[in-house]
């Protein structure tokens, strides 16, 4: 088979985390013909909290490429016409404040030039009854919420309805064949090969020599008709309102976890931060746990395969694949369709001596 045969598609996309979504949704922005494979492997995305912050909120820093990665938002925009449902929500983040020296620092940070963007100079006294706020909170600009697990569940039926998701399965490498002309899987023939599967990357033989590693996050989902909240809030932890009078608790970062299985540890540790953030009772309905892909460099790992120049890869997305996977997605389609440089920062280059 060649690839002037006219049942070649011009994509095979493994995995259906937030990373091969938003990278369909160029193949779809951009007309191309593709089929997904997703496996029922743990995904980060559908227990992530859906948050987008371009500020280290410990360190008063702007995040990574920040003003870049929002700039390519138009993909959720793009997504809630496809879906037809708001998907991403623009709320206001609040950090607490722990001391003047806190805010004092906040105001030297809210005056440079990368952060000015994103932190606003205006504090927010802490007025509400059950919040633990003595010197206020400082409001994050630009932050948000995507619905991730929604838009997940949504473009699938979407792409089921359209014939674009294979029924799900594992990718099985044993039934691959990969040649310059072309990718052929299962007897159908493909032009490219996007592996996008999150930490499913250690069953992958192209990449699995990758510094990818996990790194374990656990959140609790409470239930308190106390506190009313809409705005996102931060202090150890994120409270993320949900609606309904629910809220998330999180996340914990444990780079020693490998399995997705709630632990009491985590709970305790979360409760614990929780009751030094709100004073009202809350009753605590769910947990939930994921595994990062986080790379030791802290930088995505996005590129073509050093000696296969139809393999693909997006992952690496680490605890911020809602703010720079539309970027990273949109910097791998224009590599390869147009040959455009990925820097080398974030490219699969910079590890090409362990291929
Ligand atoms: C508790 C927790 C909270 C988080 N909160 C946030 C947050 O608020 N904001 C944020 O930006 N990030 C957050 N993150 C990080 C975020 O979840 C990750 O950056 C992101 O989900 C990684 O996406 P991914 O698509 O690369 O991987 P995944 O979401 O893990 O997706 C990989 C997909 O590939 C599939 N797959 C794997 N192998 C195969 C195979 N062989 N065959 C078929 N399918 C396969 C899996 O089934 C899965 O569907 C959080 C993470 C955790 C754990």
């Amino acid at each position: 088979m060649t690839l002037s045969n006219r049942h070649t598609e011009d994509y095979l996309v493994i995995g259906l985390g937030i990373a091969g979504l938003l990278f369909c949704e160029q193949l779809i922005k951009n007309g191309n013909s593709f089929t997904v494979i997703d496996g029922s492997y743990p995904s980060a995305s559908k227990v992530a909290g859906g948050l987008f912050n371009p500020v280290v909120l410990k360190r008063f820093r702007a995040v990574w490429k920040a003003r870049e990665a929002l700039s390519a938002f138009g993909a959720y925009s793009r997504l809630e016409k496809l879906l037809e449902f708001k998907c991403i929500h623009s709320d206001p983040i609040y950090r607490r404040l722990s001391s003047p020296s806190e805010r004092n620092k906040w105001i030297t940070a809210a005056d440079e030039s990368e952060l000015e963007p994103f932190l606003s100079e205006q504090f927010k006294p802490n007025t509400h009854p059950y919040l633990k706020a003595d010197f206020g909170f400082g409001e994050v600009l630009q932050g948000g919420r995507v619905e991730i697990k929604d838009v997940i569940s949504a473009f699938k039926d979407y792409l089921m309805a359209k014939s674009h998701l294979a029924p799900m399965d594992h990718f099985d490498y044993t039934q691959l064949t990969v040649s310059s002309e072309a990718i052929i899987y299962k007897g159908k023939t493909y032009k490219n090969l996007v592996c996008a599967e999150g930490m499913g990357i250690a069953n992958n033989p192209f990449f699995n020599q990758l510094p990818i590693q996990p790194n374990k996050g656990e959140y609790l989902k409470i239930k308190t008709r106390d506190l009313k909240l809409e705005a996102i809030y931060k202090s150890d932890i994120f409270l993320i309102p949900l609606g309904q009078d629910e809220y998330l608790v999180g996340a914990t970062y444990n780079r020693f976890g490998q399995d997705t299985t709630n632990t009491i540890e985590a709970r305790k540790i979360l409760e614990d931060k929780l009751k030094a953030l709100i004073a009202c009772p809350f009753e605590i309905v769910g947990q939930q746990a994921g595994l990062r892909p986080t790379v030791p460099d802290r930088r995505p790992i996005v590129g073509t395969h050093p000696h296969f120049s139809r393999i693909h890869l997006i992952n690496g997305l680490g605890s911020r694949g809602i703010l720079h996977g539309p970027m990273l997605a949109e910097i791998l389609y224009n590599s390869i369709e147009h040959q455009k440089n990925i820097p080398v920062e974030m490219s699969v280059e910079r590890y090409n001596a362990l291929f």
